[in-house]
């Protein structure tokens, strides 16, 4: 008996010694669930978590010292739209016909990784080839540094529509994909294409609603499911406990989404007032994805960046974004932070807080967007989003104040993800 006592004792000290507790100093430290800022506090991370939040600095006798006594420190940040396995070049239409699977995942591997050094410790990404679910399990294994990962898999479209794999091809190679491939055009491809997702490891589901700026296709707005095609899709998806995201510029498209059930609007680009009431009727929440609207815009000026037919409506589409974040976040519509990083450089999802603080949105406000709302919306509100005890040691810190000079957030100095250092 004594033995065994004497043996547990052993294990339980050892484990003490093996699970070091790291103590960060903060300088500065966002509450994002009050928006307040406090000064002089310590975290307590041990393993993955965060064990403890303390008033002023306590030097630890043993453990780890991470002294940010000259930063301000935050939750990591969650971005609602990414594409982790691509990053839009001139190129990007001949690499979809030349780049293998492994090529694609050998890339996001960077692109995982930039995004985790600045500052977003989790990402909801919406579209890629299926490559994307590997990288998931590649970051949650441990094998390569990324964010957590929440993904779509591979986007729904309807044939011809914004996310059919073979828009633009030779007439060889169109070939006629259906609801493995992510085409529906029935109700029955639409229960079949969320369940094979579902199957394939996705976590939630996207679907482009309208047309799209970057497809090789001639409209960026009209709607492209039927009501009931979209309902069918909100309705299995929930079943397997997956909400839906839909891509929509239009406002057809865009009312057909919601009343059809989807959570969240990517983009909202034509959004009108009624839309925006129906959004808020129906608790959805407006993507902003500003950057991605100001990077097309610059892009299409730059000859041959995009094929012809992609020039015109990223020209309309792109300027219109912001303008409409600024009314629907007057009016009351629920903002969940998302850029649409992938479309242009992964890394540079920071800026959209500068932009969103430029259309109105006050800073500290566009920061709960990137974290309380975020993590409500994935179900992970009593894990991430803040800094609190028992939460997930997610910390990251910037140099300034971001409530009073925002373009802090493109440069963030230090990251912490499930109590892992990764930049300091
Ligand atoms: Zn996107």
């Amino acid at each position: 008996m004594k033995k065994t006592i004497l043996l547990f004792l052993a294990i339980f000290c050892l484990h003490n010694i093996v699970a070091q507790t790291t103590y960060i100093l903060c300088g500065k430290l966002i509450d994002t669930k009050s928006g307040k800022i406090s000064t002089e506090k310590t975290i307590l991370v041990k393993e993955n978590k965060i064990i403890d939040v303390k008033d002023g600095y306590i030097m630890p006798k043993g453990g780890t010292l991470i002294d940010l006594r000259d930063k301000v420190v935050m939750p990591g940040l969650i971005d609602m739209h990414v594409h982790i396995e691509q990053e839009f070049s001139a190129r990007t239409r001949i690499e979809g016909y030349i780049l293998n699977e492994a090529d694609v995942a050998f890339n996001s591997v960077g692109f995982a990784k930039t995004t985790l050094l600045n500052g977003f410790t989790t990402v909801r990404d919406l579209g890629g080839t299926g490559v994307n679910i590997s990288i998931r399990n590649a970051i949650n294994a441990g094998k390569i540094p990324g964010p957590r990962v929440f993904t779509a898999g591979k986007s729904l479209a309807t044939t011809g529509g914004h996310a059919d794999p073979t828009n633009g091809s030779s007439r060889n190679l169109i070939g006629d994909p259906g609801p493995k491939e992510g085409v529906v055009n029935s109700i029955e491809d639409a229960k079949k294409a969320v369940r094979q997702r579902y199957k394939n490891g996705a976590d939630c589901i996207k679907i482009t609603a309208t047309g799209g700026v970057l497809s090789v296709a001639k409209s960026g707005d009209n709607p492209q499911f039927t009501i009931e095609e979209v309902k069918v899709i909100c309705d299995t998806a929930k079943d397997y406990g997956m909400h839906v995201a839909a891509h929509a510029h239009g406002d057809e498209g865009m009312q057909r989404a919601i009343i059809g059930g989807v959570k969240t609007i990517e983009h909202g680009t034509y959004m009108s007032d009624k839309t925006m009431e129906l959004m808020i009727k129906h608790d959805a929440y407006l993507v902003p994805t500003i950057t991605a609207g100001k990077e097309v815009e610059e892009k299409a000026k730059i000859k041959g960046f995009y094929p012809d037919i992609v020039v015109p409506k990223a020209l309309a589409v792109g300027p219109q974004i912001q303008g409409t974040f600024a009314k629907a976040y007057k009016k009351g519509v629920g903002i969940a932070f998302g850029t649409d990083a992938g479309v242009f450089a992964h890394g540079n999802n920071g800026k959209e807080f500068s932009f969103m603080v430029e259309a109105g949105m006050p800073a500290i406000e566009a920061l709960q967007s990137a974290t309380i709302t975020n993590a409500m919306l994935l179900k992970m509100e009593d894990e991430v989003g803040q800094v609190k005890k028992g939460f997930l040691a997610d910390i990251i810190a910037v140099n300034d104040d971001p409530t009073k000079n925002i373009s802090t957030m493109e440069n963030v100095v230090f990251v912490m993800k499930d109590g892992v250092v990764f930049k300091q």
